[in-house]
């Protein structure tokens, strides 16, 4: 949490760090711009990549590809509408599948580099499943929700610092900040997505799965799934916040109209 003074100090940063998430029209915090995150996260992408291991299971890894380029498909589509297509420069959408049955979790970077773990295959189940989560995933690096964490942990640990001096300070944390915002990182102390996030990524990736084909009736019916396995364990990113998953999965049901008249475009 950041103290009293300090965000008095920072009043004046962020009047002009402010960007607007194309979308919803929400400010965010924004001190680093796609043009410096997008090829850090590339970067740090490929050294996720590098230590996987990637899954064998030929067919899930075809799904999670199969599915993600129908969600970029329609993301650009939805983008194109809004005449926001510009949103998505410097985006080289990746979608791979790490093998890690324990980790039930999947991410997006900025600039559109997918990762899903084999742990939240069984809860996906089928195309549907997979496109819930990754219309959601999606959606945050849409949202630049990444990017805004990632400034809010810059701040915190660097103080104002641009990404280039940051990187030349301390390399491995501001890696580590930049895996934290996307909600893969571990070591820094979880930096939640808050609910204002989730709400958006639901909302909005409610809509992605709709215009890519896919029914977003199931999004609650995975949401149900996603609930029933939660207990006990460590929760992944989705879990880890706070719509409590009654009011999520109401939410959502209340998105669903909307979602369909998007059928069109
Ligand atoms: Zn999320």
């Amino acid at each position: 949490m950041f103290k009293k003074a300090f965000i008095f100090s920072i009043v004046g940063v962020v009047l002009y760090a402010c960007a607007t998430v194309a979308v919803t029209g929400r400010k965010q915090l924004s001190l680093v711009s796609n043009s410096e995150i997008i090829p850090l996260s590339a970067q740090q992408y490929q050294e996720v990549l590098k230590e996987g291991p990637l899954s064998t299971n030929q067919e899930q890894a075809a799904m999670v590809k199969r599915v993600g380029l129908k969600i970029q498909k329609a993301v650009e589509q939805y983008m194109a509408s809004k005449g926001a297509s510009s949103e998505l420069n410097g985006f080289a959408w990746e979608f791979n599948l790490i093998d890690d049955p324990k980790t039930v979790n999947a991410w997006c970077m900025p600039g559109g580099k997918v990762a899903f773990y084999t742990g939240i295959m069984p809860i996906c189940k089928d195309d549907t499943g997979v496109a819930v989560v990754m219309g959601h995933e999606v959606e945050h690096a849409i949202a630049n929700h990444g990017r805004e964490r990632m400034s809010q942990g810059m701040v915190a640990q660097f103080g104002l610092s641009t990404l280039s001096a940051a990187m030349g300070q301390n390399p491995s944390m501001t890696n580590e900040l930049l895996m934290q915002a996307i909600g893969a990182g571990t070591n820094i102390g979880m930096l939640k997505f808050s609910r204002e996030h989730e709400s958006e990524a639901d909302h909005i990736g409610l809509i992605f799965m709709t215009i890519a084909g896919y029914d977003p009736n199931q999004a609650p019916v995975f949401w149900e799934r996603m609930t029933k396995q939660g207990g006990g364990q460590e929760p992944p990113e989705f879990l880890s916040t706070h719509p409590s998953h009654s009011t999520r999965i109401k939410d959502l049901q209340g998105w669903i109209p909307e979602a369909q008249s998007y059928k069109k475009i």
